[in-house]
C-alpha cells in the first residue's frame, strides 16, 4: 500500500467526461474517490473533462453534477463552484494544454505523425492486452522534406517520443504495475490530427495544475499510469497516488458501458432512492456485509482500501 502523504493536504477529484450519463460501474469508482478523500479529511474537486467537442455536451455537464449530488456525493472546488485551480472545465483549458505541447515540442520531444488509422494499424507492433496497437514508429525519424511534403495533403497528429526505459507504477490498491514505453505503448499522440488534445497530456496537465495527490479510476485506466508517470516525470511535476478501482462486469462478463441503459443514472433513479443505489454499491465493495440502504456520509467511517477488493466484479 502507498504510504499516506503527510507533506500535503489529500486532494481528490472526479473527472467524468460528459459524453452521456453515468452507468453503476462509473458510480463504483467515483463512490470510492469520495470515500476515500471524506474518510482522510481532504478537499474533492470536481473537473469536467469535456475534451472532445463531439461527444462532450453542457446539458450533460450540469446532469451528470445533479447526479452526484442525488448520491449525496460533494464537492468543495470545481464544477459550479469554482476555486483557486480553474477553470475547471477541460474546454476552457486549451491554452494551458498548448503552453505543455509548446514546451515539450521546445525539447524536440514531440513530432508529427502523418500516419492514416490503417497505416498504423498494419505497421503496429503485436496488439497490447488491452487490444490497443502498439504503434509502430513509421512517422518517428521522417525528414523536414518529407515532413513538409507530406503536410500539403494531410494534418498530422503529434506523437511524444517515449524512450526504451520500464516505468513502474505503485497503486495503492492493485500494486506494482510496469510497462516498458517503447515495447507496450510506443509514442503515443498528445494532440490529435483535429487538433485537440489527447486525454494523456491533459490529464497529467490538470491534475498537476490542480494539486491533486490522490487518483481513483476505474481499473481500464491502470495502462495508462505508465504514460502519465511519465509526462509528469518530464514536467517536472510529482505523480498523485492511485488506486485503480475493479470495474463491474455484466453477467455474461462484458464490461458495462453507458450502452447498458439499465444500468444508467437515469433507470437507476427511476426505479431506486440514492440510499439503495449507494447501498448496493458499498456491498460490492465490501464495505457493508448486505446491500442494505447507506447513505454516502454514513460510510465515511467505514471506509477503508484494505476492505475494497481487486478483481473486477461479476454483477449477479
Ligand atoms: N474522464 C475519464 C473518464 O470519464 C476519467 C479520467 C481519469 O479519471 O483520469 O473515463
Amino acid at each position: 500500500m502507498v504510504p499516506q502523504r503527510t507533506d500535503r493536504p489529500l486532494r481528490g477529484r472526479f473527472a467524468p467526461s460528459p459524453s452521456g450519463r453515468m452507468h453503476l460501474g462509473n458510480l463504483f469508482s467515483v463512490l470510492l474517490a469520495w470515500l476515500s478523500v471524506r474518510a482522510a479529511g481532504g478537499v474533492m474537486v470536481l473537473r469536467m473533462e469535456d475534451l472532445d467537442p463531439d461527444r462532450c455536451r453542457p446539458e450533460y455537464a450540469a446532469q451528470l453534477a445533479e447526479d452526484l449530488r442525488w448520491l449525496g456525493l460533494d464537492w468543495d472546488e470545481g464544477y459550479g463552484l469554482g476555486g483557486p485551480h480553474g477553470p475547471y472545465l477541460q474546454s476552457e483549458r486549451t491554452e494551458r494544454y498548448a503552453a505543455v505541447f509548446r514546451a515539450l515540442e521546445n525539447r524536440g520531444l514531440i513530432y508529427p505523425c502523418f500516419c492514416t488509422r490503417a497505416e498504423r494499424l498494419a505497421a503496429s507492433a503485436p496488439h497490447r492486452s488491452d487490444g490497443q496497437a502498439v504503434y509502430g514508429g513509421t512517422c518517428r525519424s521522417l525528414s523536414p522534406r518529407e515532413r513538409s511534403e507530406l503536410s500539403q495533403t494531410r494534418r498530422p497528429a503529434w506523437r511524444l517520443r517515449v524512450p526504451d526505459e520500464t516505468v513502474i507504477v505503485q497503486d495503492g490498491l492493485q500494486g506494482g504495475y510496469a510497462e516498458n514505453l517503447l515495447r507496450d505503448c510506443g509514442d503515443f499522440i498528445l494532440r490529435r490530427s483535429d487538433g485537440v488534445y489527447a486525454y494523456q497530456l491533459a490529464v497529467v496537465c490538470d491534475d498537476g495544475d490542480m494539486a491533486i495527490t490522490q487518483v481513483v479510476r476505474g481499473r481500464d485506466l491502470l495502462d495508462s499510469t505508465p504514460r502519465q508517470q511519465y509526462l509528469y516525470g518530464l514536467l517536472g511535476r510529482t505523480p498523485p497516488e492511485f488506486y485503480h478501482v475493479p470495474l463491474l462486469l455484466a453477467p455474461d462478463g462484458r464490461r458495462l458501458s453507458k450502452r447498458d441503459g439499465d444500468l444508467d443514472m437515469g433507470a437507476l433513479r427511476d426505479r431506486y432512492r440514492p440510499e439503495e443505489v449507494v447501498g448496493r454499491l458499498a456491498c460490492l465493495a465490501g464495505l457493508l456485509d448486505r446491500p442494505e440502504p447507506a447513505a454516502a456520509a454514513e460510510l465515511v467511517p467505514l471506509f477503508s482500501w484494505g476492505k475494497v477488493p481487486k478483481r473486477d466484479i461479476i454483477l449477479a
